[in-house]
């Protein structure tokens, strides 16, 4: 235990909550302690990441073992890789759901969470989407009323074919407002059943937007919480700067949990 302390304190990694796992002394110990393929792991190592960030080393076996956490760690330190490969780990092969969600605040965002999803799952054969948005059909149907229907048709098949995409998905990256509003399609059905992790990245802006945003964020985290409310769901939230809104909401709402920071609480 000593050690461990002694251990995180160097990495300037702080540690709060019941039974935490121990930090990662480097990227093989994922296979001989998590039996994660060596296969991942070497991919890991072609990426050029030598030894785990400080985030990493702790955010990693925690979300292995189970445990919902909120992960503190400033910008550019590796946060993607720290929920990502646990994902990878947990889903095993392609087999659709969708069994993952990462939620993050723009899509520029999304885009590069995917790009590093890619990057990270050579050697594995799982899928993964980015919900994108429908605009086309209803600014066409805001200036014709006679076009509505042929409007309405596009719309639908359009969403149709999100909707597939999505199920064949083993992990969806989405914005919470495209994500929802695809959701509330009545045509829609897409069930969250199978969702075993949903990932909050940059939690610390979706929670303190303006005052409307942040209420409705608060409204599509419950709608996606709810839709996803098979018993062996986790939450994980990542986040570059220690906010106590999104601490409170953790405290509240994500049984068993570990918060994590390194660095300054406010870096
Ligand atoms: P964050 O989300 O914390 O801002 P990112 O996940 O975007 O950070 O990672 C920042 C950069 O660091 C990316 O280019 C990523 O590929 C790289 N990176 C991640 N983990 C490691 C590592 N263990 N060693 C070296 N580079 C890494
Ligand atoms: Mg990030």
């Amino acid at each position: 235990l000593e050690e461990q302390n002694r251990f995180r304190n160097e990495h300037g990694i702080k540690a709060v909550g019941r039974h935490i796992p121990s930090a990662l002394k480097d990227f093989t110990e994922l296979t001989s302690r998590y039996n994660i393929k060596p296969a991942l792991v070497d991919t890991v190592t072609q990426c050029g990441y030598t030894e785990p960030t400080p985030i990493q080393r702790q955010a990693l076996p925690c979300m292995l073992e189970d445990r919902q956490i909120l992960a503190c760690a400033p910008t550019g330190s590796g946060k993607t890789a720290a929920f990502l490969l646990p994902l990878f780990h947990v889903l095993g092969g392609a087999q659709g759901g969708p069994r993952a969600l990462i939620l993050c605040p723009t899509r520029e965002l999304a885009h590069q969470i995917y790009r590093e999803t890619l990057r990270l799952s050579a050697s594995s054969s799982l899928r993964c989407s980015v919900v994108k948005k429908y605009r086309e059909a209803l600014r066409l149907s805001a200036s014709s009323s006679l076009r509505c229907s042929v409007v309405k048709n596009v719309k639908e098949s359009k969403m149709k074919e999100r909707e597939a995409t999505i199920k064949k998905s083993d992990i969806v990256i989405s914005t919470p407002n495209r994500l929802c509003y695809l959701l509330n399609q009545d045509n829609v059905t897409i069930s969250m059943d199978k969702v075993r992790w949903l990932i909050i990245d940059e939690a610390d802006k979706m929670f303190e937007g303006s005052e409307e945003q942040a209420r409705d964020f608060r409204q599509q985290l419950q709608q996606v919480l709810a839709a996803c409310g098979g018993k062996q769901r986790r939450v994980a939230m990542f986040s570059a700067t220690h906010t106590p809104a999104v601490a409170k909401w953790c405290r509240h709402n994500l049984r068993g949990l570990i918060s994590i920071t390194v660095g300054q609480r406010n870096a």
